[in-house]
């Protein structure tokens, strides 16, 4: 092999991928109705556009510390402890990378040896199984069941866990089933996890995208010796494109991956760090129409996909991704399984999703209502009649 056997095991991002076959089809003047995408179709809010002008103007395009601006970490640690009560952070225990995928990257990479086994629940996102690899570890695969709100089991997290676990990838609001875990199960887990000394990565970038009256609980205030804390700015503020995420943790693990970070990349962007503390600091006033407008089009789309035959669709209360059974569906078409659907579906209609499989969950479709209305319309009225 002309390269190294790490890069030789992983694999595309499925969900980039299909971003990408969606803009290509776009540029050739293809009308796509994109359900693929995880993210936000609003433009980044005003206030932040011109924080980063300012930072621009004001000559903020030099290297920043290798581990973030001081001003940004003093906002992370108020809104840690505003939002999620988590106290006693210093600017010691928190830091700035390239997006929370980076952030996710350092963490994954100063925890495990290799050969260390690392619990992934399932569906999972596409990208925690191939970080692991990069640390030459092993994901242990829990799945998770739709009967249960795709919330994991505890009993099937003890069946799982070996001498060799050492990390546990937690994510909640989830990607792709947009489930928010309850206190009950979060405090269980803090308690196992404490118990076992096992460390518990809670990647928490849809903590704003939450409905109905459904909270969201971090980890970190009940096991914060053994949390490594995941969020950034991508999801809530729409600035996928800015690439600013961060870690809250203990001190010794955080200075080693800001060492890490300071080998890889030198820093975070400097004028997105900045743009970032001004998203972080703004009152959510701002942000707060966003949320709305997703709720919206999740209860439209739970409620259409329901009416499908062959589709069962529960209500997920966070994200902005619905996770549909389809397999009654791709049975009555004759299909193969739903990467066969996915695939029919853009042919035919040029309707994006992204199959099950990417997850690790066969049977089912993510279909992200970060697209405005109008085309969540159009693209299950053609789903419709294309599985009618
Ligand atoms: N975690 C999850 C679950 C995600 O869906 C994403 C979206 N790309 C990320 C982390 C990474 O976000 P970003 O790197 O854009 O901050
Ligand atoms: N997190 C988004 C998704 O799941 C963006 C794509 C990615 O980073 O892989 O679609």
């Amino acid at each position: 092999m002309p390269f190294s056997e790490i890069v030789g095991s992983l694999s595309e991002s499925p969900t980039l991928k299909v971003t990408q076959r969606v803009n290509e089809l776009k540029a050739m003047g293809v009308k796509v109705l994109s359900f693929g995408a995880g993210e936000p179709d609003f433009d980044t809010p005003d206030y932040i556009k011109q924080a980063a002008i300012e930072a621009l103007n004001n000559g903020k395009t030099r290297y920043t510390t290798a581990s973030g601006i001081p001003e940004l970490k003093d906002a992370v640690i108020r809104k840690l402890e505003h939002d999620n009560g988590l106290k006693g952070y210093t600017r010691k225990n928190i830091l700035i990378s390239s997006g929370a995928k980076h952030a996710l990257w350092n963490a994954v990479f100063t925890i495990l040896n290799p050969d260390d086994e690392a619990i992934v629940f399932a569906p999972y996102w596409v990208s925690y199984t191939e970080q692991i690899k990069t640390a030459e570890a092993r994901s242990v695969i829990v799945p998770c069941h739709a009967e249960n709100h795709f919330e994991p089991r505890m009993e099937d997290i003890e069946a799982s866990v070996t001498a060799k676990t050492r990390l546990i990838l937690l994510n909640t609001p989830n990607n792709p089933t947009g489930a928010v875990y309850t206190k009950k199960f979060i405090k269980e887990l803090a308690r196992f996890c404490r118990e076992r000394s096992i460390w518990v990565i809670s990647d928490e970038i849809y903590e704003k995208l939450i409905y109905d009256s459904k909270k969201h609980y971090s980890i970190a205030k009940y096991l914060p010796e053994k949390t490594i804390v995941i969020n950034g700015v991508s999801k809530a503020y729409a600035m996928t494109g800015w690439r600013i995420g961060y870690v809250a943790g203990p001190e010794w693990i955080i200075k080693k991956m800001a060492m890490l970070q300071g080998q890889i990349t030198s820093c975070p962007n400097s004028i997105a760090q900045y743009a970032s503390l001004a998203a972080i600091q703004g009152d959510g006033s701002d942000i707060e129409y966003m949320r709305a407008a997703f709720e919206e089009r999740r209860d439209y789309m739970v409620e259409r996909l329901n009416t499908i035959p062959g589709i069962h669709c529960k209500k997920p209360s966070g994200a902005f991704y619905v996770f549909p059974e389809i397999r009654e569906a791709v049975e009555k078409m004759g299909m193969r399984g739903a990467d066969e659907l996915v695939e029919y579906l853009l042919e035919k209609s040029s309707v994006a999703a992204v199959s099950g499989t990417a997850f690790g969950a066969e049977g089912f479709l993510r279909l992200s209502y970060a697209t405005s209305l109008e085309e969540i319309k159009e693209g299950l009225d053609k789903i419709e009649s294309l599985l009618k």
